[in-house]
């Protein structure tokens, strides 16, 4: 049974990429600070599995990391860690390079050490998986896609900390020798994802008939992504790629977010209609535009098709489809994350 050291496994991603690495049988070590984005309710159903342990903790806290891996003897690392909320970070950079750049390299540094006295010991067959984003590329225009040697040109503070952490784990790859894959994935979306980000967003505001806030002219273009298509994506790559290579991760799924919302919205009135006879497109407000908003992301993930067999599962109208009746079906994980609860109680932590 492999070892994995995953880190911000209470977040949206992370939290998915635990639930099912369990499940699949993977012993698990999950170290997350629980920022305000880290969710214990998320890994309720793990509560008293000897295959999950919880710690909470930084990434950039050197003699924890050192002694946990030292003590867990992970196979893998996989680093979901990090501040990712662009709007937070053009409030606040500096917690954005504490995590996403400070925390990053003392990471590595541990890992490296921790890599090192595996290799001396003869075993070598171990992994460090940073979990990154196609918003280090910046902006597209009307055509073309990001591929793995696209110039990165990153516009927010939360993508230039990011394209940073990329480039330390390639220096990590090419001056000590670490085993390292870098995956840079479109857009999740899916279950658990804190209601900042647009879709869980847009759900909570049109479920509660609240005005819907779209950014600018809402002709914004992302690729969307399924986040469980996301985690088996890591998986491939993890077991399959070859150490010092990136990896592009999308959704064969180009929308305008005004688009998203529509959809949001059509699912909504077919499943719960507002009853007062109004439509929820009717609830969309066109807001300010956020400064430095990339007009337009699109991903070229063939090489994780040709080379690792990966393709996504789910078409953008299933998954879609699937969230918003997750978020349906889930209202008591939202709501305590609406009114603040899920931060009071801490569960299962050991
Ligand atoms: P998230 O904000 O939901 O989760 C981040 C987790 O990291 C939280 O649980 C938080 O408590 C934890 N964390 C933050 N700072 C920490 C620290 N210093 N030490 C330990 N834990 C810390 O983010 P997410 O959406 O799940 O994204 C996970 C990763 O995937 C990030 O690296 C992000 O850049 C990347 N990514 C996200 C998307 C997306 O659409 N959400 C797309 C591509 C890549």
């Amino acid at each position: 049974m492999p070892t994995w050291f995953v880190t911000g496994g209470a977040g949206f991603i992370g939290g998915n990429f635990v639930l099912d690495a369990v499940g699949q049988g993977v012993r698990v070590v999950n170290l997350d600070a629980l920022t305000y984005a880290g969710n214990l309710d998320t890994l309720a159903t793990l509560e008293g599995n000897a295959d999950h342990a919880f710690v909470q903790g930084d990434i950039g806290d050197a003699t924890l990391v050192r002694t946990l891996l030292n003590e867990c003897r992970p196979d893998a690392v996989i680093n979901f860690a990090a501040e990712s909320h662009v709007d937070r970070s053009i409030d606040g950079p500096a917690a954005f390079v504490q995590t996403n750049v400070v925390g990053t390299l003392s990471l590595l540094e541990q890992v490296r050490d921790y890599w090192k006295s595996l290799d001396e010991a003869g075993q070598r067959d171990f992994r460090f998986l940073h979990v990154s984003t196609d918003e280090v590329y910046g902006t597209l225009g009307e055509t073309g896609s990001f591929t793995e040697t696209t110039p990165y040109a990153p516009n927010s503070p939360y993508s230039a900390s990011k394209a940073a952490s990329d480039h330390l784990v390639r220096a990590f790859h090419h001056t000590y020798g670490l085993p390292v894959l870098t995956t840079n994935c479109s857009n999740n979306y899916g279950p658990y994802q804190f209601p900042e980000k647009l879709i869980p967003l847009v759900i909570a505001k049109a479920l509660a008939g609240e005005p819907i806030p779209v950014y600018g002219d809402g002709l914004n273009v992302r690729d969307w992504l399924f986040v469980q298509d996301h985690c088996d994506a890591i998986v491939r790559v993890l077991e399959k790629g070859r150490p010092g290579e990136t990896y592009n991760v999308g959704g064969n799924a180009e929308r305008e977010n005004i688009v998203v919302v529509r959809t949001i919205c059509r699912l909504l009135d077919e499943r719960r209609p507002l009853g007062d006879g109004r439509k929820r497109e009717d609830l969309i407000t066109f807001v300010k535009d956020r400064p430095g908003h990339d007009r337009r992301y699109a991903i070229d993930a063939s090489k994780l098709r040709d080379e690792l067999g990966w393709e996504p599962t789910l078409s953008f109208d299933e998954g879609m489809a699937r969230t918003v009746d997750w978020y349906l079906d889930n209202q008591p994980w939202v709501q305590r994350v609406l009114d603040g609860s899920y931060r009071l109680e801490r569960i299962g932590q050991g």
